[in-house]
């Protein structure tokens, strides 16, 4: 096994199944059952959930809503997908934890990196919700910041594509996809990994980013163990 620990990102999209907005608990369960099987396999898992199925800052602020405030609602989305899943997990029989970077006690323990850290350690999965804590940063930004800051070993971020392409694979058909590639060959080439700042924060920090697809059964397992379709994204030679 090359990695140990790993953040696996999963946007509020990937927990919305077929649906248009909220939780699909089929999708739920097998994302479940898929950390669960990961966490078997002898993974330390720290999933960073987005919220986007609810609510986004961005689409807020375009409503009228001040940004930073809009972005506090999409911050408690992430804790609503969060509790989801943390109960989504359990159900399964394995043991997991939400952690808030918005500390809500009533709802589930506050996020700092010792008590994430003591959880890994027990092997129970940590569910980390509202993102950085901070307004005008997203998910990808958290899962890259948590990564950094609990010493995992590679970003798994889940989309909707197996991968990084050359172009948008749905309007060009000659899009071809990236198997590996160097962090500074992704920015060379213009490609969208993650949003600029989490990127950032991932390349500076030597973290290897491995964009997949979640939306077979068992992708997560899949991508862990270098089956499947995916493309990392990796540091170059010094
Ligand atoms: N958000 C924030 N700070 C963070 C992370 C998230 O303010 O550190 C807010 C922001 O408004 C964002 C929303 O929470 O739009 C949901 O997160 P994101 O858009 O990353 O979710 P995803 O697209 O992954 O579902």
């Amino acid at each position: 096994m090359i990695w140990r620990r790993v953040v696996i990102k999963l946007s509020g999209e990937a927990l919305m199944g077929g649906a248009t907005h909220g939780l699909d608990a089929w999708t739920l369960q097998r994302i479940a059952a898929d950390l669960v099987a990961a966490a078997q396999l002898g993974f330390e898992v720290a999933v960073v959930v987005g919220g986007g199925n609810f609510f986004r800052g961005m689409a807020g602020a375009e409503t009228g809503i001040e940004r930073a405030r809009a972005d506090s609602i999409g911050m408690l989305a992430t804790v609503m997908n969060a509790l989801a899943l943390e109960y989504a997990i359990e159900k399964r029989g394995h043991p997991a934890r939400a952690l808030s970077a918005v500390p809500m006690p009533t709802l589930c323990e506050a996020y700092s990196r010792q008590t994430a850290l003591h959880h890994l350690a027990k092997r129970r999965i940590v569910v980390l919700a509202g993102g950085t804590g901070n307004p005008f940063f997203t998910t990808d930004t958290g899962a890259a910041l948590r990564a950094a800051e609990l010493s995992c070993d590679v970003i798994l971020k889940a989309t909707q594509v197996d991968g990084v392409y050359s172009a948008d694979p749905k309007k060009d058909p000659t899009a071809v996809r990236y198997e590996r590639l160097t962090h500074d060959e992704a920015i060379a080439g213009n490609l969208a990994v993650m949003d600029t700042a989490a990127f950032a924060l991932a390349r500076e920090n030597k973290i290897p980013i491995l964009v997949f697809s979640i939306k077979e059964p068992g992708a997560i397992c899949a991508a862990l163990e270098g089956r499947g379709r995916a493309t990392l994204v990796e540091p170059g030679p010094e």
